[in-house]
């Protein structure tokens, strides 16, 4: 396995990474820092495991993208509201929310699932300030990649609802992004979130 050595950008300690991960995480500073091209530093939160999480656990990377909506028409039949709609809070036609993409590679089934999954309820946990110890998934997908994705995240939620006739026509921008690394146990099912 081919190992990367980079430089920390803020305190310049060496960083080896033995994984092709995206994103590189100083110890010593705690600053998380992604190469792409260049070396940007990345605003990231670490969440907390639940008490009883039991099992191998892990971290895994996503993009929380803080994102605003403009619905500029929409026609509804079968008296279903698109989840739009409903995250738009006070029924107005603009609103906010949190976008979740997993930045690890994974089978598009499981990417659907996860994104879907946090962005219809965003996770709530306590943050901490470094990995302690526990190995995270590398991250494969940049910020840019996951901004052009948040459109396919909403369009895959409306589409989970067959059979209604329903128009939508709506505006999305990404305002900012940062990384989540969200702590999972493996299972006999798989990895099962551990907040
Ligand atoms: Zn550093």
């Amino acid at each position: 396995m081919r190992v990367v050595q980079v430089k920390c950008p803020s305190c310049n300690t060496p960083i080896y990474s033995k994984e092709r991960d995206r994103l590189f995480f100083c110890d010593k500073c705690n600053t998380l820092h992604v190469r792409d091209g260049g070396t940007d530093k990345v605003e990231y939160e670490i969440a907390e495991f639940n008490k009883s999480a039991q099992g191998e656990k892990v971290y895994m990377p996503f993009w929380r993208m803080y994102s605003s909506f403009v619905i500029r028409s929409k026609s509804v039949e079968g008296g279903q509201l698109f989840r739009l709609a409903n995250w738009l809070k006070g029924g107005g036609d603009t609103g906010s929310l949190f976008i979740y993409l997993p930045a690890t590679d994974m089978e598009p089934s499981a990417l659907k699932y996860w994104s879907t999954t946090f962005t219809a309820t965003p996770p709530r946990y306590a943050t901490r300030l470094n990995f302690g110890g526990v190995r995270r998934l590398p991250a494969s997908m940049t910020k840019d990649e996951a901004t052009q994705m948040a459109d396919f995240v909403v369009v895959t939620m409306e589409a989970e609802k067959p059979g209604v006739l329903q128009r939508l026509d709506y505006s999305l921008t990404v305002n900012d992004a940062k990384v989540v690394y969200l702590p999972f146990v493996y299972a006999q099912s798989g990895l099962v979130p551990a907040l």
